[in-house]
């Protein structure tokens, strides 16, 4: 052991300091290994038994557990604003070739080649939004949003403009927007919709004022809405010296035929796990990329990716907000992403984009549940009137269909949020239409019952939420 070395985060990390400062001046150390490690006694365990099985065992084992699940793979998954797209295989592939293992230490003279992916996907990410400079390290929208929140503090803040602690959010966004608002301190001023179901104008000039740090919207927006006024929204904020914030969740509707960019957004996420189609995690590994526009480059976390005179080189910018996860983020998310992207080229992803609408719009037209809100575009907000959305989203598994988003956006009574994507084809859009449509004939004690086919019946979300279990736990075959 050298002095030099540094052991990784997760060996030192959980032990607490009372432990292990008197072993390093015990040992006269600076660095200690986990084998050199007595474990505080409440972390210990007097025994555990662990199960002894066989290969076949096992592979029977994992078989059983995923034909229990559901997932993209196993049929298609409407969970609106989600966008649950097929992962095409050949980006995993991509993740395990050798060049993917590489230590995130590494000096950046010798990994060229990974900085290349990095630059090269920062590129067309830039490209693709509109905007001109792109941070990789977000490992979520969500968190894509906390970044961005925190570049628009920065960005006043550098002005001297620090009175400005109001953003500004439609009441039909996702949650995610006002949650990383207040945890970026900022006030929410909600705005509500008009009749139509887009940014009541009226009301963002009423709530526009000096203290307005920026807008977040996304566009489509959450009815599936394009807001048409896009440009008049963009000028009253800019107006105001505010920054608008583009939300890339619902991306997949405008990818290759319309950019945040272009509309007057100054900051966005891109979803990678949505529009270009790396899986989602279940709360992660995913990747969340920012992009700003030029006045906002210099506050990108750090470091991103440059293009030198002889190759590729970190770059930490001049007024960085710092680090917003480690390393330079969830890497072979982004070598998916990046797969993905070139394999489509840009053809492939205009025609993604204006498949996922067509989609949408063709088994909007076959289902019986009435769309209050349109044209929409990539899904629709359908409502389920006298039925509870959440019975139906329970019924649907009985007819082998994933459900849709149930009960949000709030605008809609009994919200079915319907996104479909551009993976199903017509056969399967048209399965998926009888299925609604039966349902929507069925009475309540039917739908109050479902679901009645799958492993699980109907469970006790609440408990299951609040108390799952995680752990092995052996089970005693006499009991
Ligand atoms: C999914 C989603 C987010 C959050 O993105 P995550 O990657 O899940 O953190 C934000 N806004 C909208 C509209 C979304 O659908």
């Amino acid at each position: 052991m050298t002095d030099s070395f540094t052991p990784p985060h997760h060996q030192t990390k959980w032990i607490s300091q009372s432990v292990y400062e008197p072993l390093l001046s015990e040992k006269n150390l600076t660095t200690v290994f986990l084998e050199d490690m007595p474990l505080p006694p409440h972390l210990t365990r007097e025994s555990l038994t662990l199960p002894s099985l066989s290969e076949p065992e096992i592979a029977r084992h994992y078989t059983r557990l995923s034909q229990m699940t559901y997932g993209v793979d196993s049929g298609p998954y409407l969970l609106g604003s989600c966008t649950m797209k097929y992962n095409p295989k050949f980006t995993e592939d991509l993740a395990t070739l050798p060049g993917c293992n590489i230590h995130p230490d590494r000096n950046p003279h010798t990994i060229q080649g990974t900085l290349e992916v990095l630059y090269t996907l920062q590129e067309h990410l830039s490209t693709i939004g509109g905007m001109d400079a792109v941070t990789l390290q977000p490992p979520a929208g969500a968190s894509g949003e906390l970044t961005g929140i925190l570049i628009i503090r920065a960005f006043h803040e550098s002005r001297g403009d620090s009175s400005r602690n109001e953003i500004i959010i439609p009441e039909s966004a996702h949650g995610t927007n006002p949650a990383s608002a207040a945890m970026g301190g900022y006030n929410i001023i909600e705005i509500p919709s008009n009749d139509e179901g887009r940014v009541n104008i009226d009301a963002l000039q009423a709530a526009l004022s000096e203290k307005t740090a920026a807008l977040m919207l996304t566009n489509p927006n959450t009815l599936g809405l394009f807001e048409s006024e896009i440009e008049l929204i963009a000028s009253m904020v800019h107006k105001q010296g505010g920054l608008l914030y583009y939300d890339g969740a619902n991306l997949n509707a405008l990818v290759g035929r319309s950019r945040p960019g272009d509309m007057g957004f100054d900051i966005m996420h891109y979803n990678v796990h949505k529009t270009f189609a790396t899986p989602h995690g279940g709360g992660g590994p995913g990747a969340g990329p920012v992009g700003v526009v030029s006045k906002l480059k210099t506050f990108l976390p750090a470091p991103i990716v440059i293009k030198t005179e002889v190759g590729f080189d970190f770059f930490t910018p001049k007024n960085t907000i710092g680090k917003v996860h480690g390393f330079h983020g969830n890497w072979l998310c982004l070598v998916k992403a990046l797969g993905y992207i070139l394999r489509l080229g840009g053809t492939g992803l205009r025609d993604a984009s204006a498949t996922a609408v067509l989609n949408a719009n063709y088994l909007g037209s076959k289902i019986k549940y009435e769309i209050p809100f349109r044209p929409f575009y990539h899904e629709f907000v359908a409502s389920s009137g006298d039925q509870d959305a959440a019975d139906v989203a329970k019924r649907l598994l009985d007819y082998g269909v994933h459900p849709p988003t149930t009960k949000w956006p709030l605008i809609v009574h009994q919200a079915l949020l319907v996104e479909p994507t551009e993976s199903e084809n017509k056969t399967t859009l048209d399965k998926i239409a009888s299925a609604f449509n039966a349902v929507a004939k069925e009475d309540s004690s039917v739908l109050k019952s479902a679901p009645l086919s799958t492993t699980a019946g109907k469970i006790d979300q609440t408990t299951a939420a609040r108390s799952p279990i995680f752990s092995w736990h052996s089970i005693d075959p006499s009991s």
